[in-house]
């Protein structure tokens, strides 16, 4: 790992996926969530034989307002210096290079790309499968940890109970 940068979510390389992925292996990958990478220090991006190097300005959308809106599907692999989409890469067919194991790495026409393709039918419907296993995977665990609490409480009663009953 290059000073400067912090791999937010190291468990999660997109480069030890499965080449086929299963649904066993999606619902993992998805409950571990996108690599992130936090940026400090640009200037220690690799630069390609034209000079230019990916930049953290595409880490967010902008917005007509101006506003910023996080690319979370977005993941840049400093290793593989390319860019990956995260729901095209597990939910996809492997017919776009952002979706596909090699990553799109052409900085100069990124900005387009990048737009083109999160606005791309294919793009909206795997992000709507990643958002919809996700959310469901995180009302699974609330049910699991209110279930667990519930018992928690049970046996905290029956606790009571029989440290009463033992006293008499
Ligand atoms: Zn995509």
């Amino acid at each position: 790992m290059t000073v400067g940068m912090e791999n937010l979510n190291p468990q999660n390389d997109p480069c030890l996926w499965p080449i086929k992925i299963t649904d066993v292996d999606r619902t993992d990958i998805v409950l571990k969530g996108p690599i992130r990478v936090k940026v400090d220090l640009v200037d220690l991006f690799p630069v390609n034989d034209n000079a230019r190097r990916f930049s953290e300005y595409h880490n967010n959308k902008i917005l007509v307002n101006d506003a910023k809106l996080d690319r979370r599907w977005m993941i840049y692999l400093q290793t593989k210096d390319a860019v990956y989409c995260f729901p095209c890469r597990i939910f996809g067919p492997e017919n776009t290079k952002i979706g596909s194991s090699e990553g799109a790495c052409d900085w100069k026409h990124l900005r387009d790309y990048l737009k083109s393709h999160e606005s791309s039918r294919q793009h909206k419907d795997c992000m709507l499968k990643w958002i919809n296993l996700e959310n469901g995977l995180k009302s699974c665990s609330t049910i699991d940890s209110l279930a667990q609490s519930q018992f928690e409480q049970e046996k905290q009663r029956w606790g009571d109970i029989l440290e009463r009953l033992l006293a008499l």
